[in-house]
């Protein structure tokens, strides 16, 4: 039996916090609500709690999880050193949804880090996240809590749809602010490297850092990623995802000759456009992701809409490519691996 709660973020019910944390306590298993997206908690320092979270997702075991904490005395006793680049970027974006890379102390076990000899902490800026650790005064480890594969859960109900039965409780927190997750970096080598990128872009630690790269795996399809999770196919919905890349005239003719393509072989179809050219799709079933001049917007509204495609039961999903700048190349970065490789060029502008 999964228990489920709502706690309101405006005033946290600390009695519900500590009940939760009793649960942790006892290495079961709590989802709880970060600004990026949902997280399924447990405690850090348990292989048997720890193993519950990779049972629980359906998660491959080399797929590392990142380590939450409230405080830096956590981070010291699960850490070697903070390599002064972190120290930099801990200062400017924690609490905050950037997780970095850290040598990891024997205390973490090779179940977290999938046998690598790194560990992926952030301090996440959620008041009912930061609480709930705070009280559990432990780290915690917290994957995206949807089945492995799924579009990461933003808000409860997605929750709820993948892990109700398969985890102790659920905190439902309302909608997550960022809705998608965090930028992992590292930093341990002489050029830092965005690993995934996330809601913190390459411009913005560009900012403080001055030189940083992202890992060339994320564009070149034969490089291995330095990130395992990079190289499962993420974010899809059952239905098959084309996703169009290059000039956005093109790709409006080119989703409107494949809608009706696919309708003409009685295919549920839906379209994932931008509010500048959503008047422009004729048929099939049509969602405006937003602007092309906010994609906090469009990342905000991305997950949602991916899990609204299995709702209506699409067979199939187009969407329109937006430009891979600041938090664009997070977005694009989702939708090409929702796609599986179904990708379509669409004139010169790629
Ligand atoms: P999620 O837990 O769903 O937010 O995904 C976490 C991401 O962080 C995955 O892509 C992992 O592969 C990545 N990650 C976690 N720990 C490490 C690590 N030690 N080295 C590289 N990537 C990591
Ligand atoms: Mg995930």
């Amino acid at each position: 039996m999964t228990k489920i709660i709502k706690i309101d973020k405006e005033n946290i019910d600390e009695a519900l916090i500590i009940e939760m944390s009793h649960i942790i306590k006892n290495n079961g298993t709590v989802v709880f609500p970060t600004e990026t997206v949902y997280g399924l908690g447990a405690n850090a320092l348990s292989d048997v709690a720890v193993a519950k979270i990779f049972a629980a997702k359906g998660r491959p075991s080399d797929n590392p999880l990142i380590v939450h904490v409230s405080n830096i005395e956590q981070l010291d006793k699960i850490v070697e050193i903070i390599p002064v680049k972190a120290k930099i970027l801990m200062d400017k974006f924690w609490p905050g949804p950037l997780t970095l890379l850290f040598k990891k102390k024997a205390i973490i076990s090779d179940l977290i880090t999938g046998g690598l000899d790194t560990v992926a902490v952030r301090m996440p800026s959620s008041r009912i996240a930061l609480k709930l650790i705070e009280a559990c005064d432990l780290p915690l480890a917290g994957p995206s809590a949807n089945i492995s594969g799924k579009p990461s859960p933003t808000t409860a109900e997605h929750v709820i749809k993948d892990l109700d039965g398969r985890v102790d409780a659920i905190i439902d927190g309302g909608d997550c602010e960022f809705g998608m997750e965090s930028t992992v970096i590292d930093v341990l080598n002489e050029t830092p490297m965005i690993l995934r990128p996330g809601s913190i872009t390459l411009e913005a630690i560009a900012q403080t850092i001055n030189t940083v790269i992202y890992d060339p795996a994320m564009i070149h399809d034969t490089l291995i990623a330095k990130s395992p999770g990079q190289k499962y196919i993420h974010y899809a919905p059952k239905g098959e995802v084309y996703l169009y890349i290059g000039v956005p005239s093109d790709i409006i003719d080119a989703i409107n000759q494949a809608t009706a393509r696919f309708i003409n072989e009685s295919k549920k179809v839906m379209i994932l456009g931008t509010e500048e050219n959503i008047m422009a799709y004729k048929e099939g079933i049509i969602f405006n992701l937003g602007s092309r001049t906010n994609p906090m917007e469009i990342s905000s509204n991305l997950f949602s809409m991916l899990r609204k495609a299995d709702e209506l039961k699409a067979d199939i999903i187009l969407a329109e490519g937006i430009d891979e700048e600041g938090l664009g190349v997070a977005i694009m970065n989702r939708l090409r691996k929702a796609s599986g490789g179904r990708i379509i060029n669409c004139g010169e502008l790629i």
